[in-house]
């Protein structure tokens, strides 16, 4: 699964609504569990083997309904079998079945289905249970978008997601990733619909009374969270590569970018399948964008599902490139769904390797420099999680919920694990060892214990103390590193000290690194060993270093305290070819300024070849004075990289006369790229002068991806106090416009909004409309604007069954404070 926020869009986009509240509040809890404690969820004994699951439904769309048959082939672990129990969600079970004829008792707490058997099975007995049932409005599991059909802006849409664990919220199964099974979905749906699901496409046909019938077969096993269902109106696109089909799903409205934003796929699939050695495992490869998807993006066996924000045209692609997503729901193909973690515990045995194929990917497509900012961006977003939230171990069995396991823990430092798993194998080994795990253990569940006995068999050695560190203890070594220089002897001492916090179990790490020694004449790199908690290293050179590198290539996770003078900083800032060396002399300039430092820095802004570098440098050279320094920033509005021209923009906001505002103007007229256009409103809006209104008001009429360019021109406006906002935002409030323009305009509606009866029926319209990622907020306006209207509309939707409990909850507080209001003034009018 794909959970990150994208780091690009997230200056435009204020929330990541699609996490929905409930999520929102387990995201809180978590943030309170400390790792020590009780083993809570181990791995559970299996009872029986699932073989193969037939999944025959149909559908009442308004009612949100789905009834059907499911089928389980299954093998006891056990004799006298005579009882097994399934997981099943709010369902409604009408009757199960054993070996199509003989009916059977059973049990049902609205989550567990215990079905009491005809006979005692024994081991070696294969037979069949049929339950049916039928489930409304589920909570999970599968999801209805617009099953009316009364949003013309919605298209209508079923489709499930099935993990963590989900898949129970609409098939009776036995739902833990430790079981593996074929599947088939037989499904009745709307004549106009195309259908998705894992495998292959048996049949489909049309019924009298115009809706047809799909049969899908996934003949490989796979584990319950993988099973996908789609149905909706999409455009499919179909090419083939090394003969495997692949599918392109899309609404029709966007049909002509299919192509932008899955073209690399093809190149993707042969370039995974020859590094691993291993062909694409399954029957053929499609990729559906959904509406409202609830994750980025969901690696389901051959049918990978994303959110629409990945929707992308071709002059997005400079800001904003879908490959990293689609790289890594393609590699779970891989790891994930041909070998997946037993326990959702060792999550990074999926999400680790997933993460590091986008710099995989990077490095084979873009080169060393992209994938090593990539990794060194993922370090960042690890330590981050590591310093204000927690430090866990990466397998960690004291969940109370999966969900927790999907942190950056998970993600981050898994792939950063991975990444030095690697520099510690050395390349062919590393790929080998990938290799041979993906064929020893394909459509198995796996757990750490195989990849390191994979190591030993392919490369003889014994890699425990790697995991036991890295995976099974918390922390990454946090490390004082400086050295002396012996000019008489021409020796350089390097020494390097850890500080394992202790009290949080971080242990004492042995770790190799590459140390780099930079003389005026020669440049020598060196492996070193560490194993203590202080060690020193001596190295003989011809003369005074102008540049020590430790860790050279960004390959360990750590923290470092490295002090350098000024002079090495801008030595290695302008001579180091390691990309993270001169973005990490940039980090250390930042406090000094100093006109040696203005003028590499203008220097890097012109020369280096990096484009994250160059960028960097334009955000310290802001913090300078001078005509100098405005001249830098302006010829870097042209710079190649839109990124890079974003930063200079952003910059110039310092500096503001005429001459740069009508630059600024005229750049908007004429970048081809939508963020640097939205930065140049934004830049304007800071100034917060009432001229602007104008400008702002005309980049309204502008499309772009995700509406940043009309989400910064509203926000702009919204700065502004102009009551002529208004009738803006009762447009954007509508629900074709993206999220993040219509939670501006609800803002604003907010602010203007009391004794505004046309604000009012219209905030009331939208709550009417039902929940939505705006749902909440709407609410809350309606809360501060004191809508008395509003008050039988709320209680009208907490008689909804299928709200959400949190939903509900929410809805009474809102309730509550709204009457009390009234009641109130009621009181003090009586007075
Ligand atoms: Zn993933």
């Amino acid at each position: 699964m794909f959970n990150k926020i994208f780091k690009n869009l997230t200056l435009y986009i204020a929330l990541f609504t699609l996490i929905s509240l409930s999520n929102q509040s387990l995201y809180c809890q978590q943030a309170m569990i400390k790792y020590e404690g009780k083993k809570i969820l181990d791995t559970p004994d299996r009872e029986f083997d699932a073989i193969h699951y037939k999944i025959n439904i149909k559908f009442n769309l308004p009612e949100k309904k789905v009834s059907g048959t499911t089928t389980i082939k299954l093998t006891p672990f056990h004799d006298d079998f005579n009882k097994m129990v399934l997981d099943a969600v709010n369902m409604k079970i009408e009757n199960v079945i054993i070996n199509n004829s003989i009916p059977s008792k059973f049990d049902y707490d609205s989550t567990k289905l215990t079905i009491y058997l005809d006979k005692n099975y024994s081991y070696d007995d294969t037979f069949n249970v049929s339950i049916s049932y039928y489930t409304i409005s589920p909570q999970k599991g599968m999801y209805f978008v617009n099953p009316d059909g009364k949003n013309p802006s919605l298209p209508v849409q079923i489709w499930t997601q099935g993990q963590a664990d989900e898949a129970r919220y609409w098939i009776p199964c036995f739902d833990e990733p430790c079981d593996k099974a074929t599947t088939e979905i037989i499904a009745k749906v709307n004549g106009n619909f195309t259908t998705l699901s894992n495998g292959y496409l048996v049949e489909e046909k049309t019924n009298p009374d115009g809706t047809k019938t799909v049969h899908w077969i996934q003949d490989k096993p796979h584990p319950t969270y993988l099973i996908t269902f789609v149905a909706g109106e999409f455009d499919v696109i179909k090419h083939k590569v090394d003969n495997i089909p692949l599918f392109y799903y899309i609404d029709k409205k966007n049909s002509d970018k299919a192509e932008f934003i899955f073209g690399r796929t093809p190149e993707m699939i042969k370039f995974f399948s020859g590094i691993l050695n291993y062909t694409y495992p399954w029957d053929k490869y499609a990729e559906v964008i959904l509406k409202n998807f609830v994750a980025g993006g969901m690696e389901n066996t051959s049918a990978t599902s994303f959110f629409d924000r990945i929707i992308v045209d071709k002059r997005t692609l400079q800001d904003f490139s879908p490959d990293m997503i689609v790289a890594h729901e393609l590699f779970h193909q891989w790891f994930g769904d041909l070998v997946t973690c037993k326990n959702w515990a060792e999550l990074y045995l999926n999400e680790g390797f997933a993460s590091y194929s986008e710099c995989l990917w990077l490095e084979h497509k873009s080169g060393k420099d992209e994938a090593l900012y990539h990794l060194f961006e993922e370090l960042k977003t690890y330590l981050s999680e590591a310093k204000t939230r927690w430090q866990r171990p990466i397998r960690y069995y004291r969940f109370k919920n999966p969900t927790f396991m999907f942190d950056r823990h998970s993600y981050q430092k898994g792939a950063l694990v991975v990444n030095m798993l690697r520099f510690e194998l050395g390349d062919r080994l590393f790929f080998k060892t990938l290799s041979r795990y993906l064929k020893d253990y394909q459509f198995q569940p796996v757990e750490t214990e195989n990849l390191i006995m994979t190591i030993e068999k392919v490369t003889g050695r014994n890699m425990k103390w790697f995991f036991d560190q890295w995976v099974d203890k918390p922390g990454h070594p946090v490390l004082d590193v400086n050295y002396n220089w012996n000019e008489e002897s021409k020796e350089l001492t390097l020494n390097v000290k850890q500080n394992p916090d202790t009290t949080k179990r971080v242990p004492v790490f042995k770790f190799s690194t590459l140390v780099e020694l930079t003389t005026i004449n020669s440049r020598k790199t060196e492996k070193i060993s560490i194993t203590k908690k202080e060690e020193s290293f001596k190295f003989t050179l011809d003369s005074k270093p102008l540049m020590v590198r430790f860790d050279k290539w960004c390959n360990l996770i750590k923290e470092i305290n490295f002090k350098k003078t000024e002079e090495e900083l801008l030595y290695q800032l302008k001579n180091d070819d390691d990309v993270i060396g001169r973005l990490t002399a940039l980090e250390n300039l930042k406090e000094i300024k100093t006109d040696n430092v203005k003028t590499t820095l203008a220097f890097v802004i012109k020369n280096d070849a990096f484009w994250a570098v160059r960028k960097n440098a334009i955000s310290l050279l802001k913090k300078f004075k001078g005509n100098d320094v405005v001249e830098t920033l302006i010829s870097a509005t042209k710079d190649k990289n839109s990124k890079v021209r974003r930063t200079a923009i952003n910059a110039l906001g310092k500096f503001l006369n005429d001459e740069i505002i009508s630059l600024l103007e005229n750049i908007f007229k004429t970048d081809k790229s939508y963020y640097v256009q939205a930065e140049i409103i934004s830049t304007l809006s800071r100034t917060e002068d009432p001229k602007y209104f104008r400008f702002f008001e005309e980049a309204l009429n502008y499309n772009s991806y995700n509406d940043i360019i009309r989400y910064n021109a509203l926000r702009a406006m919204e700065h502004l106090n102009d009551k002529r906002t208004i009738s803006y935002a009762m447009e954007y409030i509508k629900s074709i416009y993206s999220t993040s323009l219509r939670l501006t305009a609800i803002r604003i509606l907010r602010k203007y909004g009391k004794e505004n009866p046309d604000i009012e029926d219209k905030l009331i319209e939208i709550v009417k409309e039902g929940y939505s990622p705006i749902f909440i907020s709407t609410v809350n306006a309606l809360v501060t604007i004191k809508s008395r209207k509003s008050i039988p509309v709320l209680k009208e939707i907490l008689k909804k069954e299928e709200l959400k409990d949190s939903l509900k909850r929410f809805i009474k507080r809102k309730l509550q404070s709204l009457e009390s209001y009234y009641e109130n003034n009621k009181n003090s009018q009586k007075r």
